[in-house]
């Protein structure tokens, strides 16, 4: 069942504050798991990470007032199809599968080359899924009715900011026109009951929602949230980018930001290890969540090859994991509340007993599939034959 309210919208002011006072207790208790575990050496790095994140464009059409785009100093490009295709293979050579395209602050549908690239991945015989987010305020309608036809496409999460036009407007600094883009959007998505692919929402408004908002954007919601699609509130809590965002820039929204130090910091970020991305100017970072200006790049794909930048030998990726361990945390990892430190094992890890590896084992099974991708083999299939995982309990 989806965690929407269909009653109250799932908002109310006291939730928001319970949202935000929850973070510092999950700090103690993960403070106290986290060193424990480091005292006991026992590291939780999923043991077969098979996600590449690649961003197909840098660019995004919203200014919301809670995100670092605005204050992104990386160029805001698309990535050419050549290059694109090129880092979908040498990633398939390392053993990735399923691709996470959403950018680290941008949209999709901003490349106006966004087909060309999906239909490669669907057509491509080693590429299993795909996936990505959107504020779907872009598209025409033939884009939409376009994604019905992909066959690899598992899920789109649309963002939604705000509850109605005012609060869309206020939130994005956007238009009325682009609002109505996306209400005429999701009614081409409502329209169709059995999608090929999963639908889920990412709902972000503001702490001061009527508890029995109506309108027609919570209508819409409301309709998907009572035929099953995933509806996940944000409760007017947001998270801080790297700690590029604090509350003075989202100064009368009545939201609020989630502080850096709500995270007990010890150890290098999991997001390290089974997180990377290639950005569309070719970087790779070695996070793909927040790091929008690439503090953690790791190499550049236009320079060197993939097997040469997400390998053991990479001093440069080496040292960005080492100063972690050392407790010498980047500026963007240090202000950043979705650090989750490789000594703490997080429930969805125990409850799905996900395999997982200590650091030494995850630069062996790097090693592994980086000979595997040198010697022409698929990287995964090599390093599921090496015997170095443990079941998370
Ligand atoms: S939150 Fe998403 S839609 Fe809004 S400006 Fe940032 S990248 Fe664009
Ligand atoms: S702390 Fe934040 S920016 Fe740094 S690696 Fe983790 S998720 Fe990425």
């Amino acid at each position: 069942m989806s965690k929407f309210d269909i009653t109250n919208n799932g908002y109310s002011r006291l939730r928001s504050s319970l949202k935000y006072l929850e973070q510092y207790v999950r700090k103690i208790v993960t403070g106290v798991e986290t060193m424990a575990n480091r005292t006991l050496g026992r590291e939780f790095i999923d043991a077969l990470p098979s996600v590449m994140a690649i961003e197909v464009t840098g660019a995004c059409n919203l200014k919301c007032r809670f995100c670092a785009y605005e204050k992104k100093e990386l160029p805001k490009v698309s990535m050419p199809s050549a290059t694109f295709e090129s880092s979908v293979e040498q990633s398939i050579a390392l053993g990735y599968s399923d691709f996470q395209l959403t950018p680290c602050a941008g949209d999709v549908f901003m490349d106006k080359y966004l087909f060309d690239k999906l239909e490669y991945l669907d057509r491509h015989a080693d590429v299993d899924h795909y996936h990505f987010f959107s504020n779907l305020s872009v598209p025409q309608e033939e884009q939409i009715l376009r994604l019905l036809t992909l066959k690899k496409l598992s899920t789109l999460t649309v963002s939604i900011y705000g509850h109605d036009e005012a609060s869309f407007i206020a939130i994005t600094k956007s238009t009325a026109k682009v609002y109505q883009r996306l209400i005429a959007n999701l009614r081409i998505l409502l329209a169709h009951k059995l999608l090929p692919f999963k639908l889920e929402f990412g709902f972000r408004s503001t702490a001061s929602i009527p508890a029995n908002a109506a309108g027609e954007l919570m209508e819409i919601l409301k309709e998907f949230a009572r035929r099953g699609d995933r509806i996940n509130s944000s409760h007017g809590v947001f998270n801080n980018w790297g700690g590029m965002i604090s509350d003075d820039d989202v100064k009368g929204l009545d939201v609020k930001i989630i502080p850096g130090d709500v995270k007990y910091r010890s150890g290098p970020c999991a997001k390290l290890f089974d997180s990377p991305q290639i950005t569309a100017t070719g970087l790779v970072n070695a996070c793909s969540c927040r790091d929008v200006n690439a503090v953690l790049r790791i190499g550049d794909i236009l320079k060197t090859p993939l097997v040469d930048i997400l390998s053991p030998g990479n001093q440069e990726y080496r040292r960005v994991i080492q100063d972690q361990l050392e407790g010498r945390f980047q500026s963007v990892c240090n202000g950043c509340d979705f650090y989750r430190s490789i000594y703490h094992q997080p429930k969805f890890y125990r409850k799905n007993r996900i395999k997982t590896q200590s650091i030494d084992e995850f630069m062996q099974m790097l090693d592994v599939r980086c000979a595997a991708a040198r010697s022409g083999f698929n990287g995964k299939k090599a390093a599921k034959e090496t015997p170095i995982t443990s079941v998370a309990d």
